[in-house]
């Protein structure tokens, strides 16, 4: 494998030195011979609380120099088996959201049409229908989708608008983008408005394994509900608000009770053996951040993706 796609050497080259890439690999405009591809996506017109994470990607880049090439945990160097660059980043439109969808699909289209998986980081969960959009046109059916989030994003609209960071999971399953049936979502919890928000989810026959199922039965009772989607492409959607704003602040919508950084890091770790064919971490709102450790936590949650999409080749 060419070294050409490793971090370089930080005896040589401190780790804060030089511009920031996401884990200092090598940025590459063009993802032609890339197994990966990473793409920041800086785009907050979708929130409806807090904004502020059109400044995520930055941050996540800064947030991510500190790690070293190999997961211990997993056994692998995700650097030395998989080719893998920063794309840069999507020039987003910050004043039209469907016109961001337009440039997110093309710009996540491209990655895929040189054979690469795409790796988004946001940018809010607005953005993950336009990425489900392209990997599933190139995938020719229905995704299998892995959704951690302390919300379902099921809803229908929010002032008459139907694509905001509450709806794209409804979308996508109205385009026909994944099979409800073969998805599952980690970490949902806190107050909706009535028992019917979740019946959207229900009807479509999505598992929802709540935050308070896994803080009782624990991380490897969760991680039995992944046999729906073995044997499938499996998109993976990954919200740091999953996460406990106690772990990670720095968010556009917080709900007490969720996931410790630990949790989050044991169930992406329990993803390896699925064949993913993308995925996003998104709602990291720096301007909430604290120390920076939310971008942090999501720079770690991208080597484990990153680590777990090692090992299926
Ligand atoms: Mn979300
Ligand atoms: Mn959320």
């Amino acid at each position: 494998m060419s070294s050409e796609f490793v971090p370089p050497n930080a005896f040589r080259s401190p780790r804060f030195a030089q511009l920031s890439t996401f884990m200092r690999l090598p940025y590459r405009a063009d993802p032609a011979g890339l197994d990966a591809g990473i793409i920041g996506i800086p785009f907050d017109g979708g929130v409806s609380f807090r904004s502020g994470a059109r400044f995520g990607p930055k941050e996540v880049r800064n947030n991510s120099l500190l790690i070293r090439p190999y997961n211990p945990v997993l056994r692998t160097s995700p650097f030395e088996r998989l080719r893998i660059a920063d794309c840069g980043d999507v020039d987003t439109n910050p004043m039209d959201i469907l016109d961001t969808y337009a440039r997110v699909e093309a710009a996540v289209g491209r990655i895929l049409a040189a054979g690469a998986v795409p790796a988004c980081v946001g940018g809010d969960h607005s953005l993950t229908l336009p990425i489900m959009r392209a990997v599933a046109k190139v995938r020719g059916r229905p995704l299998a989708l892995v959704h951690f989030d302390s919300h379902q994003d099921m809803w229908e609209e929010y002032f008459g608008n139907r694509y905001f960071h509450g709806t794209p999971f409804r979308r996508a399953q109205e385009e026909g983008l994944y099979d409800g049936h073969a998805t599952v979502q980690f970490g949902i919890r806190g107050p909706v408005y009535s028992e019917d928000d979740f019946a959207f989810g229900a009807q479509h026959g999505v598992t929802v394994v709540r935050a308070e199922a896994i803080h009782r039965d624990g991380v490897d009772a969760a991680l039995r509900h992944l046999d729906r989607v073995r044997g499938r492409g499996v998109y993976v959607s990954f919200d740091i608000d999953s996460v406990d704003p106690a772990f990670a602040p720095g968010t556009g919508t917080p709900e007490v009770g969720g996931l410790t950084s630990a949790q989050a890091l044991a169930l992406v770790r329990g993803l390896a053996g699925l064949d993913i064919v993308g995925f996003d971490i998104v709602e990291v709102s720096p301007p909430y951040d604290q120390s920076g450790i939310t971008a942090m936590l999501a720079a770690n949650v991208l080597f484990e993706l990153l680590s777990v999409l090692s090992l299926k080749r």
